[in-house]
């Protein structure tokens, strides 16, 4: 039913781009956590974990010595003692200790129920049948107490945290061989253009090498993504059509190039015919206005612009979080940092601006020194940079001294 004239929707204003905060959230609201599945051990470094990791055991499981030494009681010292046995690592000594006693023990060997304390072998004198001690030891030295680094019940991790190697040495130590985790996403890279070779074939005119697809991959390894390189797809609908079929029974799509507003930037259009829901298109950055941003069931459809530097800075703005909060992350946001402008910046009018920059520290401080070579294709002066600093849009220059946002690309 067409409405009255006088009820028509007024015509609209030219459409103001999305921030990045507001194109994040857009991204974070339409990813779903991907399916929980337990992993080994010796593959879940870098994975979330799915469950809090209690500990079923005291750690550690028994009294321990912290040092070589001898075990005995704290009250027979100072003086002569009787060494009557040995506790070795893992083999526990299995006769009771009586006053004026004490057993050889090596480190993480059982301190006997009897001993209160170590005294290290360097503090003795002696034979190994009687050892004289000097001065007094205190009850309780060099002796690790049963569940003195972890209670059994106790929490270890909370659910969501990311496992780094002390974490999984921690679920390893109070004996588990597998958590829970998300599931990694599975993505897709799609390079897309009929001009672009890969590296190490022969150039012929007019064509470039797909730096992207290496590139974005590269990125993927971090994220904790397995990765599909779809083979780079010519500027035809039917190419596309045959690539993106392909890449969308993916968890993510990552496409790049095609997605401005060219006659051969199909990315967008066959997306839509192959059933994907754009939710954004172009948004207030630079480099990386044309972004788009898509689902297909829970597909996530990234269409990345094609120029080298504009994809990258997508990817961490927008990719690797949607890739993190689908492994359950509890934060996704990228880690932004201070930093302070080692030199005068001019800021754009329009879009916030995510220039290259190396960085230093200084006085405490994170000083970020601009490349020289701020365009959108210039990935080779971009190797040069460690960061990106967040210029908000406005007019002027930010001068030397500025305080900005900035994101390590480098992180260990
Ligand atoms: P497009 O958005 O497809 O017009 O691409 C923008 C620019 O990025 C063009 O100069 C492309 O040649 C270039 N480009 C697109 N894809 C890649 C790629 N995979 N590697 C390097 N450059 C690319
Ligand atoms: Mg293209």
């Amino acid at each position: 039913m067409s409405r009255p004239e006088s009820l028509a929707e007024p015509r609209s204003e030219p459409k103001k781009l999305l921030s990045i905060d507001e194109a994040l959230a857009l991204v974070e609201a339409h990813v779903k956590p991907l399916p929980i599945e337990e992993v080994g051990l010796e593959h879940a470094y870098g994975r979330y974990i799915a469950q809090e990791l209690r500990a079923a055991i005291d750690l550690p499981p028994f009294a321990a010595s912290a040092m070589d030494g001898y075990a005995l009681r704290a009250e027979d010292s100072p003086g002569t003692l009787t060494v009557v046995g040995e506790s070795s690592a893992g083999s526990p000594y299995t006769g009771e200790l009586g006053p004026g006693e004490a057993v050889a023990i090596s480190t993480g060997a059982v301190v006997p129920a009897q001993a209160d304390a170590v005294v290290p072998i360097e503090s003795v004198s002696g034979t190994s049948e009687q050892i004289e001690l000097a001065s007094p030891i205190a009850s309780g030295s060099f002796v690790r107490d049963r569940g003195s680094d972890i209670k059994r019940g106790d929490l270890i991790l909370d659910a969501g945290t990311r496992l780094g190697s002390a974490q999984i040495g921690a679920a390893a130590a109070v004996g588990l061989a597998t958590v829970l985790c998300r599931r990694r996403p599975s993505v897709a890279v799609l390079t897309t253009g009929t001009e672009l070779r890969q590296p190490g074939e022969p150039l012929e005119d007019g064509q470039i090498y797909d730096a992207n697809g290496p590139m974005l991959t590269a990125a993927l390894l971090t994220s904790g993504a397995g990765v599909e390189h779809i083979p780079a797809a010519a500027d035809t609908a039917e190419a596309h059509r045959e690539a993106l079929t392909r890449a969308l029974e993916h968890d993510v799509v990552i496409s790049s190039g095609g997605v401005s507003v060219g006659p051969h930037d199909l990315v967008r259009s066959v997306g839509r015919e192959l059933g994907v829901r754009e939710v954004f298109w172009r948004i207030s950055l630079r480099p990386g206005k044309p972004l788009a941003f898509g689902v297909r069931d829970a597909t996530l459809v990234f269409g990345l612009p094609g120029n080298p530097v504009s994809s990258l800075v997508c990817f961490e703005l927008f990719v690797r979080p949607a890739l993190l909060a689908l492994q359950g992350a509890p934060r996704v946001t990228p880690p932004w940092i201070p930093g302070v402008l080692g030199a005068a910046v001019q800021r754009n009018p329009e879009r916030d601006d995510l220039i290259r920059v190396r960085t230093d520290t200084a006085e405490g401080s994170t000083v970020l020194l601009p490349v020289e070579g701020q365009q959108s294709h210039q990935i080779a002066i971009t190797a040069q940079a460690d960061a990106l600093a967040r210029i908000p849009m406005g007019s002027g220059e930010f001068p030397a001294g500025t305080e900005v946002a900035c994101l390590p690309l480098l992180r260990y």
